[in-house]
């Protein structure tokens, strides 16, 4: 039998009054990965993993985590789940120490095995040798500290609530090096509205919309599958002949002259364009100085997705 998904709900639904904030979400989070939950602002996100932490209740459809039903046995699950909330309360007159050996012994943890944990976390938040009071601390370190007290149980499966959202481009950068740092040590979890987060550290990524999953994929599976790309030709001369040629083939979308003797081809079909150039430039006996093709971002894939529209 293969390894239990981390998370997989299956029409997952929670109406509240007139608003259905989840819309029967189908979704499958694989054991070990760094999973990206994207949605524009209400798109259902906080709801979610309240559901999955069992916060909050569904209204139809089930949850389960590490292979369990959150509604039946949400004690078990939490016992192996670790959480940050959006906005994360800390007691600003600890240490980072102090904070996590507090968070460590709530969950039972004493003598060398809580100063073990507690040293290892430290160091992963970057906070070793931090005496001042959490009261003091940047948003990024706050951040960096909630992120290691959701790991104080060493858990099997984390759940950050959009960790980032609040950080400068530096804070940003440290809490996404963190989280990328935990790869193959437990599953990640995080809802983000920020697109260059889940492109930097995320294998996979879901795109909720107005309580519904529009997309789940692989990263580079979602670019490939949803995007134009941009390809570059760069011949040795006969570029405006080229140029027409290439604007009349069927995955040609647009073409545009660059400089010298380059081409700017937006492709519907990478693979097919890759393999004609070549030929085509041959058959036009000229010299081919340059053949590259862009990947597309997820901005594109997100925008081709949801559309320009926002809550
Ligand atoms: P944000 O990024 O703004 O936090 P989100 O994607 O986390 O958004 P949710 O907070 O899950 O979105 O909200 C989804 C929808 O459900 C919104 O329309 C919101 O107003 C509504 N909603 C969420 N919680 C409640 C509640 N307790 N009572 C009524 N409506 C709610």
């Amino acid at each position: 039998m293969s390894a239990p998904a981390a998370i997989r709900t299956t029409a997952l639904t929670k109406v509240y009054g007139d608003t259905r904030a989840l819309d029967g979400v189908d979704l499958t989070v694989p054991e070990g990965s760094i999973f990206g939950f994207l949605g524009p602002n209400g798109a259902g996100k906080t709801t979610m993993l309240r559901l999955i932490t069992g916060l909050a209740q569904p209204t139809s459809g089930t949850a389960e985590v590490l292979g369990r039903d959150v509604t039946q046995a949400g004690n078990l699950v939490r016992a192996e789940v670790g959480f940050l909330p959006d906005v994360p309360g800390f007691y600003d007159w600890m240490t980072a120490e102090d904070f996590l050996r507090f968070a460590g012994s709530l969950f039972g943890l004493r003598g060398t095995l809580l100063d073990q944990r507690v040293a290892m976390l430290l160091d992963l938040a970057g906070l070793t040798g931090v005496t001042s009071r959490v009261g003091g601390f940047s948003r990024g370190m706050k951040q960096r500290l909630g992120v290691a007290q959701a790991l104080v149980n060493a858990p099997r499966l984390l759940l950050l609530d959009e960790p980032t959202s609040a950080l400068d481009p530096m804070g940003r950068k440290d809490l996404l090096e963190m989280i990328a740092s935990l790869r193959g040590r437990t599953t990640v979890f995080f809802s983000t509205h920020i697109l260059g987060d889940v492109e930097r550290v995320c294998d996979a990524v879901a795109i909720l919309d107005h309580g519904r999953v529009v997309a789940q994929a692989p990263i580079a599976e979602l670019t490939a599958a949803y995007g134009e790309r941009k390809v570059v030709v760069e011949v040795t001369d006969g570029a405006d002949e080229l140029a027409a040629l290439l604007a009349a083939r069927p995955w040609a979308a647009s073409v545009v002259r660059g400089p010298n003797g380059s081409i700017e081809v937006t492709v519907t079909d990478a693979v097919a364009a890759q393999h004609d150039i070549p030929a085509i430039v041959a058959g036009q006996g000229i010299g081919l100085a340059r053949l590259e093709a862009g990947e597309m971002g997820l901005e594109e894939v997100f925008v081709e997705l949801v559309g320009g529209e926002r809550r």
